[in-house]
């Protein structure tokens, strides 16, 4: 198809402007390139832009969750919780935009439409939805793992009376449910964080749950300043210690070397409690073995049914609250009083497992089993996550290759950074790499480097393009699978596996070896000249 000339040229173009794209354009500009990002929001910060319902935050704690490229950052912001809520996660991002003066390489409010790869220039010509297009040697998609919500097709959700709001796409004005009758569908991450905070605001909620999920305690309260500072006074030490992790946090509390099955009961139920108490994540590392084998899954899942069971008061509303699936197997939430919530006399929960939704009515919604009323929606339906947001666009490689096409089986690709046919295109915390399954800002800034690192050998060996090969991202994905197969994470049906779409090929998506082996597996290739990698 002939394309339009683009109207500008740059060395770079970056998509999206969350924390990969700040880094990337800063990275760039560092190595003297003329980098461009294109953002669709009118402001930086991704996901903490996005993502503005009550009660979401960061899972992962603060002190781990940011930045470590640039010391003085790191030593001088100063984070008020535990866990940052998405306000304070959305100041960093735009400080972290000021700091490193990228505002002026960031166009905002600026989607882009498509990008087709060039064979005679052997560059990518991008376009925008407004019309504008650009040239660019290279072409980063950080365009996010989780930035497509997922909004089901209920029949009748337009003929609903009251407001409906997406948590992935919460109104910048507060929402006030006080007096209000709110209905909550689903129950993942978002929805664990949020449940407790509308049922406080509205007179009733209805929470219409599909799958139970677990959710360990995230005791987040106040940072503590004595913690902060023995951090500081080491942070770069801690980092690479948490980089030596296998999710790229956690350092401060190794998972107990110990296989589940090797301890007494009373043994095991003092590690989980003893990590209960921790919180977040810390449970799933009580012992060695808990992702990798059923057997010692199923313990901790029926500790923390126990926990469920202990705080919701109503046998058979803990019944139903209570997860049958393997733990962790989708991602484990962390909460602030989720099970107690349904304590309230104003919170009633709802299986749409048995009784499905039928359709959304003027008035609520009908399910099989009967009807309800409310006055305004919460959709916490998550992310047609990991390739959503690329399979939605126009981006054609090498002979007009679509990426539609080259993924109709799922995200075939090289390392998760680079993708047969698609040369000079980069992808930042897609899938084929531990994304998801790390402390996303410690894949970020890796593939970040790599990428640098990348470009520079391009440049130092005469070299134009780099791209996947085949074979390397035919074995590469039998990789990926290989790691998934060694764990529970196949056990259920995850987003992780794309069960969550209707339609959707099922493929493991994130990989499951753990951040250390990765980032030796992306030294190794590059420190042996790309191998699996056509450079022309
Ligand atoms: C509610 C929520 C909680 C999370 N909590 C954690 C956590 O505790 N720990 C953790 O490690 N990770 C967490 N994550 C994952 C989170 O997405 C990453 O940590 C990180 O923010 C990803 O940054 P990013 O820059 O790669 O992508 P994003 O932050 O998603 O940014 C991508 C940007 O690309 C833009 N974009 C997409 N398509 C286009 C286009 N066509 N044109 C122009 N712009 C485009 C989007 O508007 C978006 O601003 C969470 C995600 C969500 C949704």
């Amino acid at each position: 198809m002939k394309q339009p000339a683009p109207t500008h040229a740059v060395d770079m173009l970056i998509v999206g402007a969350g924390f990969a794209g700040l880094y990337m354009l800063h990275k760039a500009r560092g190595m003297g390139l003329d980098a461009l990002v294109l953002e669709a929001a009118p402001g930086v910060g991704g996901t903490w832009y996005h993502n503005r319902y009550p009660g979401a935050r960061v899972d992962i704690q603060s002190m781990e969750y940011s930045f470590s490229f640039d010391e003085a950052l790191q030593q001088q912001w100063r984070w008020s919780e535990r866990y940052a809520p998405q306000p304070e996660l959305l100041r960093y991002a735009n400080h972290v935009a000021d700091r490193f003066g990228l505002r002026d390489g960031i166009r905002l409010s600026t989607r882009m439409a498509g990008a087709h790869f060039d064979e005679p220039s052997q560059r990518w010509t991008v376009q925008a939805e407004s019309g504008e297009s650009w040239s660019a040697r290279f072409l980063v998609m950080a365009s996010g793992p989780l930035s497509s919500p997922n909004l089901p097709d209920f029949a009748g959700l337009k003929d609903f009376a009251g407001p409906v709001y997406h948590t992935a796409n919460w109104p910048h004005e507060p929402v006030d449910f006080s007096a209000r009758r709110v209905a909550v569908i689903g129950t993942g991450s978002s929805a664990v964080q949020a449940i407790p905070i509308i049922a406080r605001q509205a007179s009733e909620l209805t929470v219409f749950q599909r799958t139970a999920a677990y959710a360990a305690p995230a005791h987040n309260g106040p940072l503590d300043r004595e913690f902060e500072a023995r951090i500081k006074a080491d942070y770069a030490g801690y980092r690479a210690r948490n980089r030596r992790m296998h999710g790229g946090f956690g350092s401060l509390l190794p998972p107990n070397p110990v296989s589940a099955l090797a301890a007494s009961a009373d043994e095991r139920e003092a590690a989980f409690e003893q990590r209960w108490k921790i919180g977040g994540f810390a449970i799933l590392g009580a012992f060695n073995d808990l992702l990798l084998n059923e057997q010692s899954n199923a313990l901790v899942a029926e500790f923390v049914r126990g926990k469920i069971r202990a705080i919701v008061k109503h046998p058979d509303t803990a019944q139903l609250l209570s997860p049958t699936h393997t733990i962790g197997c989708k991602r484990l939430c962390v909460d602030s009083g989720y099970y107690d919530t349904f304590n309230r006399p104003n919170v009633r929960l709802v299986d749409i497992n048995q009784a499905p939704i039928e359709r959304i009515t003027s008035k609520g919604l009908r399910t099989s089993g009967g009807e309800f009323e409310f006055d305004a929606l919460v959709l916490a339906t998550g992310f047609d996550a990991m390739t959503g947001t690329m399979m939605r666009l126009d981006l054609r490689g090498r002979d007009g290759l679509r990426i539609q096409e080259k993924w109709h089986a799922g995200p075939l690709n090289y390392l998760g950074l680079g993708i047969a046919g698609f040369p000079n295109l980069f992808n930042i915390a897609g899938p084929g790499s531990t994304s998801a399954f790390t402390n996303v800002i410690v894949a970020i800034e890796h593939h970040v480097d790599w990428i640098a690192d990348c470009i520079a050998y391009l440049d130092a060996h005469g070299l134009h393009t780099i791209e996947a090969s085949e074979q390397a991202e035919a074995a590469w994905a039998e990789h990926v699978n290989a790691a998934a197969r060694r764990t529970v994470f196949l056990s259920c049906n995850s987003w992780y596996l794309g069960a969550n779409i209707e339609g959707k090929p099922r493929m493991f998506m994130p990989l499951a070896e753990g951040f250390p082996r990765y980032a030796d597996h992306c030294a190794q290739v590059a420190h042996d000249g790309y191998v699996g990698f056509v450079l022309q």
